[in-house]
């Protein structure tokens, strides 16, 4: 059946999956939702026997309409190849009574690799469907990580160019080097003199600007969005928890039908919102813990009902999640309105003038699935201290976060369901912060010592995107005002 996508704030504008991937944002500034849910038409138990690969598949056709078996194929198996350094391309890994879901496999040692390494091929696809002459400019703000992942999977792919904003002093140093060591002629990042915040608002404000679109019209260029707003995105993020399922389940740590809870470290609200469309199309999932750094609007938002984003902006040791405009959270609300668009657009007026709004007690009714948490810095640090010293497994700042509410929420509700922690990025990426965090004295030693350091305590490889900034050369040095982000896009593309 086909699946249709409109805007979170105007029911009207109906596109295909492929328009709504080109596109990004929809012309109102909304996010575009697909006309349902499609339910999983495969069982667990024949999920459980398939490739990462296969049951991409089985998600993405269910979404993605208007693509071609032979062309969704293609896309997943260019995307879920040798980059990543696994064939299981998201292994399950059981420590302390949780199962971790290591996500940070592929190119950049992150989970929006996960997304990424696919959303080129989906867009490529989608502009030669559609017919598009011009060349698509992906337009994205980044608070560390989603930059680096679009810059590799974007590089050097023809008929693209790529901008990555990026908030100067709100990244980790190797997340910097990272991308400023990004290699591609179709590759440009800039460092802006503000948080994520504003660089998402910045990017959001191009997008919605169409004095800006005409002229990159006639240049024979137009904006796409790599960032989690992206619905070609989002699908491709409900895939791992599907897996991640059909994996215990093969595994046999569950029974076939049981219900299990995911903890998820939450920044933009799309890898949490991806595990509630996971089991909204029927994948047995109890509870969706939402779990937040020191910046816990989204917790806040769980407990009282009001979005509240008036507050100060704290700089945590997991910089992805320092965010307080969750953007995904939108498409949450939509679907809580009783898929209402005209009250979700009230509602983002609301935060867009006041930085604040409330939803009533019904809307509030229905989000009894999750449970909102957050980690302080001391907590966070200590989780990953004490998983490495019973278990050995180090895990990463973000998962940690993750960790700490997790346990939490199951000692205060003595809810014993398996659970899978989304495990978003390796620990090798915020090296300084995890070993810093196993033992203090860490702090005196280099980035890259300290990453040896990592590989000998923790028993696990360097990974290729560790080795590979090591010694690579700084490429991109641009810096700017917020107020300036659309100059910094003009000059790189030659337009004025
Ligand atoms: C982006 C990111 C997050 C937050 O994910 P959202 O989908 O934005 O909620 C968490 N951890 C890491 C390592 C990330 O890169």
């Amino acid at each position: 059946m086909a699946i249709y996508y409109s805007s979170t704030r105007n029911a009207n504008d109906k596109v295909t999956a492929s328009q709504a991937i080109l596109k990004g944002l929809a012309d109102d500034g909304g996010l575009f939702v697909p006309s349902e849910i499609p339910a999983l038409d495969v069982s667990l138990k024949d999920l459980a026997d398939m490739t990462y690969q296969q049951t991409a598949y089985e998600v993405l056709k269910l979404f993605l309409t208007d693509f071609t078996e032979e062309e969704l194929k293609h896309c997943i198996d260019s995307a879920y190849d040798s980059k990543f350094d696994t064939e299981e391309i998201a292994p399950l890994v059981e420590a302390d009574g949780a199962y971790y879901l290591e996500l940070f496999h592929g190119a950049t040692i992150a989970f929006k690799d996960m997304a990424l390494s696919i959303l080129p091929h989906l867009l490529i696809t989608a502009a030669r469907k559609n017919e598009v002459k011009n060349d698509i400019v992906i337009l994205t703000a980044t608070s560390g990580d989603t930059g680096k992942a679009a810059l590799a999977g974007f590089a050097d792919v023809k008929g693209t160019k790529i901008v990555v904003f990026y908030p100067k002093n709100g990244v980790s140093p190797i997340q910097e080097k990272q991308m400023v060591t990004q290699k591609g002629d179709n590759t440009y990042v800039v460092g802006i003199k503000g948080n994520f915040d504003q660089a998402q608002t910045g990017v959001k404000q191009m997008f919605n600007d169409s004095a800006f679109a005409e002229l990159m019209d006639a240049n024979g260029y137009q904006f796409s969005s790599a960032n989690s707003i992206n619905i070609g995105r989002l699908v491709p993020q409900i895939a791992y928890y599907v897996y991640a399922y059909a994996k215990l389940l093969k595994e046999g740590v569950i029974a076939d039908g049981e219900k299990i809870n995911v903890a998820v470290p939450t920044g933009n609200f799309g890898n949490i919102l991806a595990a509630f469309y996971a089991k909204n199309m029927g994948l047995p999932i109890a509870k969706l813990i939402c779990a937040s750094n020191e910046n816990k609007v989204l917790f806040d938002f769980f407990e009282t009902g009001t979005y509240d984003k008036n507050r100060e902006f704290m700089l945590t040791s997991s910089p992805s999640m320092d965010i307080l405009i969750s953007s995904n959270l939108e498409r949450l609300i939509y679907r809580i309105a009783g898929n209402d668009a005209e009250k979700n657009a009230a509602l983002m007026k609301s935060l867009t003038e006041t930085g604040v709004y409330a939803i009533t007690p019904q809307m509030r009714g229905q989000l009894a699935d999750f449970v909102g948490g957050y980690a302080t810095e001391e907590e966070t640090a200590a989780t990953i201290k004490d998983l490495y010293e019973k278990t050995g497994y180090i895990i990463d700042t973000h998962t940690a976060v993750a960790a700490s509410v997790y346990t939490k929420y199951r000692k205060e509700h003595a809810d014993d369901a398996k659970t899978v922690i989304a495990s978003t990025a390796s620990p090798f990426k915020f090296t300084r912060s995890v070993m810093k965090a196993i033992d203090p004295q860490y702090d005196t030693m280099g980035d890259f010592e300290l990453v040896d350091e990592l590989s000998k305590i923790g028993n696990v490889k360097i990974p290729k995107a560790i080795e590979e900034i090591r010694n690579a050369p700084v490429v991109h040095d641009h810096v700017c005002e917020v107020a300036q982000m659309p100059d910094a896009v003009k000059e790189f593309l030659g337009i004025r």
